[in-house]
């Protein structure tokens, strides 16, 4: 009995802040600048074609991108370099506009403000190879704790706001991803999470795999990343929780 007290009094809250700063181990979006050749070369070495060159400019679809870090390795010169912020609220990602607003305001007062409802996620893994679904989970953990935000993983989809897609649609999910969003009342929203289910080019074409989400169901959100880290889904998700808000 004392030694819990002693764990509980000498031990500080577990639950962190939910931040999209990054960290010094972490590939963010990429920046700089080079020579229409060097951007060749870097194009040249993306393995899901996200990095498009335009004269002496790039441009860099976060939808598909795994920041590999192949495009930095590509520029020799050190022109071209991975920033370390979360790829959720970079200035040149112009495809999500709605959660770079929501990246920018990443203090608990206000998520909680934003959050006049619950939210209730139906997820539904269409063919990814975990990694999304390990970050996921730990969005529940201690130190996430996303129930605190009033959102919650339901068994069924018709019991759902939102459905968030993990993994590229693969064939033989194709289906349960259509009859998933079919038995979802309105209004309802898709979360589309990670490079493969916003991107659908990391396993690139075989007659196995149908592609990104948007290919199969209407996408509202994109969560970039491989995988995305808990925070930016935990900022994504509240994203939606605001978006659904607005529809009711
Ligand atoms: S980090 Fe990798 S996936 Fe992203 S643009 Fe560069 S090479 Fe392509």
């Amino acid at each position: 009995m004392f030694k819990v007290l002693e764990r509980i009094f000498r031990d500080r809250l577990a639950t962190g802040k939910i931040s999209l700063a990054g960290s010094d181990r972490f590939r963010g979006p990429i920046e700089g600048s080079t020579s229409s050749e060097i951007l060749a070369r870097c194009a040249a070495s993306c393995p899901v074609a996200a990095f498009d060159v335009k004269g002496e400019d790039y441009t860099i679809d976060y939808k598909k991108c795994i920041f590999c870090g192949r495009c930095v390795e590509a520029c020799a010169q050190k022109a071209v370099e991975e920033s370390r912020e979360d790829g959720l609220h970079h200035k040149h990602e112009d495809a999500m506009p709605y959660l770079i607003e929501a990246g920018q305001e990443v203090l608990q007062d206000v998520l909680r403000e934003k959050l006049g409802r619950s939210l209730h996620v139906r997820h539904l893994d269409a063919g990814s190879c975990n990694a999304c679904d390990f970050e996921m989970g730990a969005t529940g953990n201690p130190y996430y704790d996303l129930s605190r935000y009033g959102v919650h993983f339901v068994a069924s989809p018709r019991h759902a706001d939102l459905l968030m897609v993990t993994g590229v649609v693969t064939r033989n999910l194709e289906q349960a991803l259509k009859m998933s969003y079919d038995a979802m009342p309105e209004p309802r929203l898709v979360m589309a999470c990670g490079a493969c289910a916003a991107g659908g080019e990391t396993y690139g074409d075989t007659y196995a795999i149908v592609g990104a989400a948007d290919k199969v169901v209407p996408v509202d959100l994109y969560v970039p990343g491989c995988p995305p880290r808990p925070s930016a889904m935990i900022v994504g998700l509240l994203a939606a929780a605001d978006m659904l808000k607005k529809k009711l």
